[in-house]
């Protein structure tokens, strides 16, 4: 059993979207002739206070999540994003292309907790046992899949445009949220705001909870 630590990587985004989104906006007030440099940032700023926000949909970003079922099963509410996420029915942990064994994302609250870790740790490999077991009787991955954990590693691509983004934002990184929902959460809205500021400074709590919440490392600082 493998047992690694969540990340997330920015796929894509709409180019100059403070721009677009300015575009959007002032075809509304037919403003454009007072388009110039600064003029989106001074003009979303003002929609904002005044909820235009369907304006913000104009944009959109695309990210890719490592994390584990439990986080993706909250994400996957969001009704206006579109996902992709790697399928427990068509993936056969069992099978080389994964190393036979199945992957799980770290607690990051049972580190440095032998009791508590040694018994989540136990619980995972235990599971693993069984699904092995499983696919050694003729079981298909989808069947087997039945007793896999919710620490279990996934996989998961989520697009949503802006005023989405925000409202994500602002649900999962509150301190309301599960811890590992804004263990993720909370460093992808620092991004977001050192990428878009204007976007993004007015939603969210990226203030950490937890101390373990600070060893996790996402290996994406070509963002920063
Ligand atoms: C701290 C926390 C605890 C939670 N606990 C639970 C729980 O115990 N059980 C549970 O089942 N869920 C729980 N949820 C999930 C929650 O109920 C929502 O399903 C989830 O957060 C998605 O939020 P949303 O519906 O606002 O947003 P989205 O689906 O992202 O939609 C964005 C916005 O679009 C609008 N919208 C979307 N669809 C409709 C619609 N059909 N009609 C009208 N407006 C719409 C709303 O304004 C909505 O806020 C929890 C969420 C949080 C953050």
């Amino acid at each position: 059993m493998r047992i690694v630590q969540p990340s997330f990587e920015i796929l894509a985004y709409t180019p100059e979207m403070t721009k677009v989104i300015e575009r959007g906006i002032r075809t509304a007030y037919k403003s454009e002739d007072k388009i110039e440099e600064g003029s989106d940032i001074e003009i979303i700023g003002r929609i904002k206070n005044f909820k235009h926000e369907s304006t913000l949909e104009h944009a959109a970003i695309t990210v890719h999540f490592v994390t584990d079922r439990g986080v993706t099963h909250e994400l996957v509410r969001h009704r206006i994003a579109s996902f992709t996420q790697e399928s427990t029915r068509y993936c056969n942990y069992g099978k080389g292309k994964f190393g036979n064994e199945i992957t799980v994302i770290e607690p990051f609250f049972y580190i440095g907790y032998s009791g508590t870790y040694s018994l989540w740790k136990k619980s995972c490999e235990e599971s693993e046992q069984t699904y092995l077991a499983l696919l050694a009787t003729g079981s298909k991955p989808q069947e087997a899949r039945s007793i896999l954990p919710n620490s279990l590693k996934t996989e998961i691509v989520v697009t949503a445009n802006m005023r989405e983004w925000r409202h994500i934002m602002t649900l999962r990184t509150s301190k309301e949220a599960h811890p590992q929902i804004r263990q993720i959460m909370c460093p992808l809205l620092q991004k977001f705001r050192q990428m878009w500021p204007i976007l993004f400074d007015d939603v969210g709590n990226t203030e950490h909870t937890h101390p373990a919440m600070e060893i996790v490392n996402f290996d994406n600082d070509e963002w920063s």
